[in-house]
């Protein structure tokens, strides 16, 4: 394991649930571990694949939980995707989403219209109805380009998981034969997005999260480094038998802090 490697971090981007909680309970080594990084000027972000709520819905929920956030310290895929949309210059979208979202949009200057759309973006929708999907479909299927916020197929909750945005897309998928542009961790719009909104550098940047699909191949899609924490979804068992190879293995973010500060 390459610790120097670990401490020439000057950014952890940090996963929510199975990393720093689980099913709403803090882990206790999650406070002690910001508030190292903090006594040593390193900066931590919150990433999430979730784009039914917004970063200040998020920020209020680590606050309930006196986790230390920042103004600026969370980043949703929703942001993600608007931060892409507004590059390529598309300001009206047909939007299967939740209010935040729409609201995130408008604040960036992206409109939700059903008239003449330049894009169709599916979000974690949870007030998605029949009637979206058709419009949706009907669009994508007249040549409208296609986004998905990110690309989880489920969502954790108990006691079953949630069917999340990318088994809605599967959906729009198999009926309109198109595949969407997907922005969210494992992504390069994602981890682009959030180099430019933060002014980072790759080399210093590592992802820390306990699903091998999104947050561990983010960092090795984008050249961040990875860790896996085994506080949340993945077994040693699962990540020994992948072929997704985080650079470093804890069994959680407590361990990580012990590793950073000795
Ligand atoms: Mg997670």
């Amino acid at each position: 394991m390459d610790i120097e490697r670990l401490k020439r971090i000057r950014c952890f981007l940090l996963d929510m649930d199975g990393t720093i909680y689980l099913a709403g309970r803090v882990f206790p080594e999650t406070v002690p571990f910001l508030d190292m990084l903090t006594d040593r000027s390193i900066r931590y972000l919150f990433l999430t694949n979730n784009s039914s709520l917004s970063a200040g819905d998020y920020r209020k929920k680590l606050k309930k939980m006196s986790i230390p956030v920042s103004s600026d310290g969370v980043f949703t895929s929703g942001d993600a995707t608007a931060v892409y949309l507004k590059k390529q210059g598309v300001s009206r979208v047909y939007l299967l989403g939740t209010g935040s979202l729409r609201r995130d949009f408008r604040r960036c200057g992206i409109a939700h219209t059903e008239k003449d759309p330049e894009a169709v973006v599916l979000g974690f929708d949870l007030t998605l109805t029949y009637a979206k999907l058709k419009k949706a479909n009907d669009l994508i299927c007249s040549g409208v380009p296609f986004y998905a916020t990110h690309p989880d197929l489920v969502c954790p909750f108990h006691p079953h998981p949630l069917p999340d945005a990318g088994a809605m897309a599967k959906l729009l998928e198999a009926s309109s034969g198109k595949t969407p542009t997907v922005i969210g961790k494992p992504y390069a719009p994602m981890a682009d997005a959030l180099i430019e909104r933060y002014g980072l550098s790759r080399g210093e940047i590592a992802m820390v999260g306990d699903r091998l699909y999104t947050d561990i191949r983010f960092g090795t899609l984008n050249g961040f480094a990875s860790i896996l924490v085994l506080s949340g979804e993945t077994t040693r068992a699962m990540a020994d038998a992948g072929d997704i190879r985080p650079d470093y293995i804890f069994d959680d973010i407590g361990a990580l802090g012990k590793a950073i500060a000795t």
